[in-house]
């Protein structure tokens, strides 16, 4: 895979940088190409702004704002960060979750979360979730995705040799009858974790939506404890992949040392170190609403060091 698209001010002065639009499956930070001393740097991850979903659609002013608020608290920080990544469900409304009726409502959010994340500091990557593409997947419905924002998997260089993956998990939940399409984005992905390695990658991270599994690697798929949205109580198995499908992805991310899978969806925080094997799974709550009473609207910051091959994390909630 060579690489064209590059991202990123190398000047020293940052100029505003916003949603980057992958095309060609590749891109590499300005700043990863340098040859300079290595140093130590943070990136953040954000999950599920889903704009909608705290007023089920019918308005989503409250979402906006603490996007707002979270977007200028990431542009404060100092040193700034080298880049953003959004892992889905960028807003709430799709037509096969909502109906026909909702796509125009659909489409004002999408520019809504455009015009907000696009005034981040820092190189800012997105990927698809569930409510971004529909729950089972369709040609229109990717095409749609990627028409609004670039590739929907895509793997870019960040500094210090760290390697990132970025999926769309949906094709692993259910690729409905588009099986040549799950069958390209696996193939792809096999490749893109081996160029990793190949590479003399000092750490491999891999970014999706939905997580491999929520507590433990062996869970059931049917899992026994829900998780609650107001009035209503979701069963937790809505939450992971099955465990076939499990199973197959961690083995393959453990055949290539891949250290940390970066997840939303869950609404909510994991319990830190959560692993399989090597490999943390690290689930971040939402940007907006909460399934869970234990925690705030907030984004996680990713202290990578010198080497590349370390890291720390910490959730920050967004000050109101
Ligand atoms: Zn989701």
């Amino acid at each position: 895979m060579t690489c064209k698209l590059y991202v990123g001010a190398d000047t020293g002065t940052r100029d505003r940088m916003g949603l980057v639009r992958v095309q060609g499956r590749c891109a590499q930070l300005a700043s990863s190409d340098n040859d300079a001393a290595q140093k130590s740097y943070e990136f953040v991850v954000v999950a599920d702004p889903q704009l909608g979903m705290t007023h089920a659609n019918a308005g989503w002013d409250d979402d906006v704002k603490l996007c707002n608020a979270m977007v200028a608290q990431i542009n404060a920080r100092v040193p700034p960060p080298e880049f953003v990544v959004v892992v889905g469900d960028l807003a709430h409304a799709h037509r096969d979750i909502d109906g026909d009726e909702l796509q125009h409502t659909a489409e004002a959010q999408h520019a809504d979360f455009k015009r907000c994340f696009d005034q981040l500091s820092c190189a800012t990557f997105v990927l698809p979730g569930n409510h971004d593409v529909g729950n089972v997947v369709k040609r229109s419905n990717v095409r749609e995705y990627t028409d609004r924002y670039g590739d929907d998997f895509y793997t870019f260089w960040a500094p210090n040799k760290v390697w990132c993956v970025v999926l769309n998990s949906q094709y692993l939940v259910d690729p409905g009858e588009e099986q040549s399409m799950k069958e390209e984005h696996e193939t792809w992905m096999k490749q893109a974790l081996k160029e990793g390695v190949d590479s003399g990658a000092k750490a491999i991270f891999v970014f999706m939506h939905v997580p491999p599994f929520l507590r433990d690697a062996d869970e059931p798929d049917l899992l026994e404890t829900v998780s609650h949205w107001k009035t209503f109580a979701i069963p937790d198995g809505y939450f992971h992949l099955s465990g076939g499908i499990r199973r197959e992805l961690l083995q393959l991310f453990d055949k290539f040392h891949v250290s940390a899978v970066f997840c939303g969806h869950w609404h909510q925080n994991n319990a830190p170190g959560t692993r399989y094997n090597n490999i943390e799974v690290i689930i971040t709550s939402a940007a907006c609403a909460q399934l869970s009473l234990d925690t705030k609207p907030g984004f996680r910051v990713i202290q990578v060091s010198e080497t590349g091959s370390s890291y720390t994390h910490e959730y920050i909630e967004i000050k109101q």
